[in-house]
């Protein structure tokens, strides 16, 4: 049991989220015609992998000539696209994330994105990552335009659209009028200094719920401190003491507000949650469902995602499985293999043998056959720093593995930064061909 008992009478009692789901939308139209808001709005309440864009959740909407604008149900900007002829195309849209980043979603031309990374649309994010594919939306004339003129478009808009408008969408437009980027960029600045710090990386699983989800850092650090990684922190491995994480998810909870109507995925962070006491683990999950009203979400279903190593799943009691298959959502463990070749990993600075790595693929293989609601998934370099990288990583994603099958992802990460790569893409197809488990391009993405 972990230091800093769970009270046995229940969380902290702090009212259920408000939401209002079977409130109808409300629209409104300014006098010329040619600006319209719409309110409380529903988009799909399931997650779906398509080929046009798509908003999940409850939002509000406003149309000008320039561009559609789109907003949480607490007035922060969530999605802009241009209307004009130089928009770079009429599919394709900027999402901003909760750590206040804008994503620029293209369809990549349609040309393997969804063989590639397993969703539609590729994401460009404004950092360098170490995505193969993509071009530079951020540097387009219309993307910069409307990524400044934004604030403007809105207040424009809002004059216009309040001499007539209802009550209910006077108040949106007064609320979204306060969250100005001054106020969006502090927000997110709360949101970090809630959780311990910024999320520099999220699970590649992330992507089946397109990044929408409540972080909640269970531990910090991670157990290995690999030389190659960019995301690490110096922090010893600790788990957080519940009292810690009691008072994150009871700020969470009012960072939050009436924006978590939208969330039914918890991210337990930070790079290995998988090393908690399982108790902690079942605990933390157990409460932030509770006290974030996940389960009323508009979005249907939930989630929670993490980060394991290879020895924090060695070392996992099977009762832990047991009890997370028994949560009411799925549950996505991502490993960091990186190689099953001991030069590779030596080169790349991860203290374990290969062994310990083939042990720990057979492992998740068995967990995935066992249980319905987990999915374990992995990640491999795909640099080939020696000569064995290769053939010891088709040797488990080939040979490992009895026949073809759609559960158990394996991430293919390259190690450069902001170069986009043709040929490695290619090499990449190759792979994921002789692969017997989905195999897909794991493009970093920070909260
Ligand atoms: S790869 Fe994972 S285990 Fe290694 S340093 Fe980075 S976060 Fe830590």
């Amino acid at each position: 049991m972990f230091e800093g008992s769970i009270p046995s009478t229940g969380p902290v009692p702090l009212p259920a989220p408000s939401r209002s789901p079977s409130a109808a939308s409300e629209v409104c139209t300014d006098r010329r015609g040619d600006i319209r808001i719409r309110i409380r709005c529903r988009g799909a309440d399931s997650y779906a992998k398509v080929s046009y864009p798509q908003q999940y959740g409850i939002y509000a909407e406003i149309e000008t000539a320039a561009a559609v604008m789109r907003f949480n149900p607490g007035g922060e900007i969530v999605h802009l696209q241009g209307k004009g002829r130089d928009w770079p195309h009429p599919q394709e849209w900027i999402k901003r994330t909760i750590g206040d980043d804008w994503v620029y979603y293209s369809t990549g031309g349609y040309s393997g994105v969804v063989e590639a990374i397993g969703e539609y649309y590729l994401p460009n994010t404004p950092y360098p990552t170490n995505s193969l594919l993509g071009g530079r939306p951020f540097e387009h004339a219309a993307v910069v335009r409307l990524l400044e003129s934004w604030p403007s478009l809105l207040a424009a808009a809002a004059a216009r659209l309040m001499p007539q408008a209802p009550a209910a969408i006077r108040d949106f437009l007064a609320r979204a009028g306060g969250c100005d980027p001054t106020v969006l960029r502090q927000r997110a600045e709360q949101l970090f200094s809630i959780i311990g710090g910024r999320v520099t990386v999220l699970p590649p699983d992330a992507r089946h719920v397109d990044y929408d989800l409540v972080p909640v850092h269970i531990s910090e650090g991670c157990l290995y401190k690999c030389r190659f990684c960019r995301v690490k922190t110096e922090r010893p491995y600790r788990d957080k003491e519940w009292s810690e994480i009691e008072r994150q998810i009871a700020d969470l909870r009012r960072w939050f507000g009436p924006n978590s109507v939208n969330y039914n995925s918890l991210f337990l962070g930070e790079h290995d949650a998988l090393a908690a006491d399982p108790d902690l683990i079942i605990a933390a999950i157990a409460r932030a469902r509770e006290v974030l009203g996940l389960a009323g979400s508009a979005m249907a279903g939930g989630n929670v995602f993490l980060f394991g190593s290879v020895d924090s799943l060695l070392h996992a009691p099977p009762r832990l499985f047991a009890e997370l298959e028994r949560l009411p959502c799925s549950v996505y463990i991502n490993i960091g293999l990186e190689s099953a070749d001991q030069e590779t990993l030596d080169k790349l600075g991860k203290p374990l043998s290969a062994a310990r790595v083939v042990e720990a693929f057979h492992r998740m293989q068995e967990i995935n056959g066992n249980f319905n609601r987990i999915e374990m998934t992995a990640n491999f370099v795909m640099d080939e720093l020696a000569a064995g990288h290769i053939p010891a990583m088709l040797q488990l994603l080939r040979d490992g593995v009895p026949r073809n099958r759609p559960k158990g992802s394996i991430y293919l990460s390259p190690l450069r930064v902001g170069r986009p790569s043709r040929s490695l893409v290619m090499d990449f197809y190759r792979l994921k061909t002789l692969s017997r488990l989905p195999t897909f391009l794991y493009i970093i993405q920070r909260l």
